[in-house]
């Protein structure tokens, strides 16, 4: 884990990108940079909802008993806008239609479940609300320095584990809303069927979890663009003409400037994994990986069912 020296780089302005990188991309920066400060339309891959937010929907669910009408939904979407976490130059604000689609996902899922019988061997997973119970399992940490097992469901303790899931269909990285199952492939290799969070039951895979589920990524905060360094491997927002996702990419070069009230303001160059292209990239499209080097290693917890 790297130490983070806030302030020990924050005067930095080194012109560290060179010019080749910096002509080469300039186009496809103002490009994605301009559809952004234009009010992004386009449907998002995935939005990250905190937990404050999902409280507050669940809530709104639990007191109607059934989909909010539009003014709820668009009030609920100005609130988490006007919040300290989405406003802000390096804040990714919600749409309505992510906030609509969460609601039609959570009441499928409630549906859905009110007509499933019982699980037998509890295999079956509760797919209960998800930021206070993400999902019913728990991460069984490796690391030496730490050595303690996470619970993926229990948020009183702080031990709140929450997962991303590459899937195996286009090699993006999606937040898991919930694992349905467990099962384990011909060569021993533990498999999950993952509920992706935005998205409806429908889109449910399974996962290897060895090679595809891992501890989620982060959105950085302007003052943890220090800690952003060539060569990290981070999780990038890239847009698409059809579609905006999330893929793998290692930062090549970070060209620091000074931080305003706007924030961040530095570029960060960065190849993606999976096609080997390359663009630069404002923060707020950066996710961080977090330090710790932990194996997953999800367990039924029969306890959690209910
Ligand atoms: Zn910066």
């Amino acid at each position: 884990c790297r130490p983070r020296e806030l302030g020990s780089q924050k005067g930095r302005k080194g012109r560290q990108m060179d010019s080749r990188g910096t002509d080469r991309h300039r186009s496809s920066t103002h490009r994605s940079g301009a559809a952004a400060m234009g009010g992004e339309v386009r449907t998002m891959g995935r939005i990250r909802f905190t937990l404050a937010e999902v409280v507050k929907m669940e809530e709104v669910l639990n007191n109607l008993k059934a989909m909010p009408k539009r003014p709820v939904i668009q009030g609920l979407t100005d609130d988490f806008n006007a919040s300290p976490d989405r406003s802000g130059d390096d804040k990714v604000p919600v749409q309505y239609n992510q906030v609509h689609t969460w609601f039609q996902n959570r009441r499928y899922k409630q549906k859905r479940r009110g007509k499933r019988p019982p699980a037998r061997g509890k295999k079956m997973l509760p797919t209960g609300a998800e930021a206070q119970h993400p999902a019913s399992y728990r991460v069984q940490s490796s690391s030496p320095s730490n050595s303690e097992s996470q619970s993926g469901n229990t948020s009183s303790d702080g031990g709140l584990v929450q997962l991303e899931a590459k899937s195996p269909r286009n090699g993006a990285w999606y937040d898991v809303a919930a694992i349905q199952s467990c099962r384990f492939s011909e060569t021993g290799e533990q498999e999950v069927q993952v509920w992706f969070s935005g998205f409806g039951a429908e889109e449910e895979e399974w996962i290897n979890v060895c090679k595809s589920v891992r501890l989620r990524s982060l959105p950085c905060i302007a003052t943890e663009c220090v800690g952003v360094l060539p060569g990290d491997l981070i999780l990038c927002y890239q847009e698409g003409k059809e579609q905006a996702l999330y893929f793998d990419a290692h930062i090549l070069q970070v060209e620091r400037r000074t931080h305003d009230i706007r924030g961040c303001r530095c570029s960060f160059l960065v190849r993606y994994d999976h096609d080997h292209s390359e663009e630069i990239v404002p923060l707020r499209k950066v996710c961080r990986r977090p330090c710790a080097d932990v194996k997953i290693d999800i367990v039924i917890d029969d306890s959690l069912a209910e």
